[in-house]
């Protein structure tokens, strides 16, 4: 069993973070330095898929419940239009390897990529 990654932390409440939604198996939390007015992190509340890759192959329904969720705070913080994010791999910027989408809204520029 590998290390709690810092968001199952944050489930565990460990480690304080601001929930602005949830499902039966995903959680929505602000990120804790914002790229754009809204910049939400949506992960599922197992962290055994490493990447959105493995999600999708390993279970597809997962990652649905994901965009779904994602979809609905965007439409709960901004005007519904938003911009999703999967870094995968280091060399793209991950850095947390519990996948995790960005969910961007809010007056996005170039630069708000997550
Ligand atoms: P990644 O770089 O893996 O795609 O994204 C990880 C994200 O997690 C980053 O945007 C970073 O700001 C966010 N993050 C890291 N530690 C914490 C934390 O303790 N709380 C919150 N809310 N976000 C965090």
């Amino acid at each position: 069993m590998s290390e709690p990654s810092i968001f199952t932390r944050i489930l565990n409440g460990e480690i304080p973070a601001e929930f602005v939604g949830e499902t039966e198996n995903a959680v929505a939390i602000k990120d804790i330095a914002p790229k754009a007015p809204v910049h939400v992190l949506v992960f599922p509340r197992t962290q055994e898929y490493r990447n959105v890759v493995e999600l999708a192959a390993a279970d597809p329904a997962l990652l649905t419940e994901v965009v779904g969720l994602a979809n609905t705070v965007a439409a709960e913080l901004s005007d519904g239009d938003f911009r999703l994010v999967f870094n995968t791999g280091p060399d793209a910027g991950q850095t947390v390897f519990h996948v995790h989408a960005h969910v961007l809204a809010g007056g996005l520029d170039e630069k708000s990529l997550g």
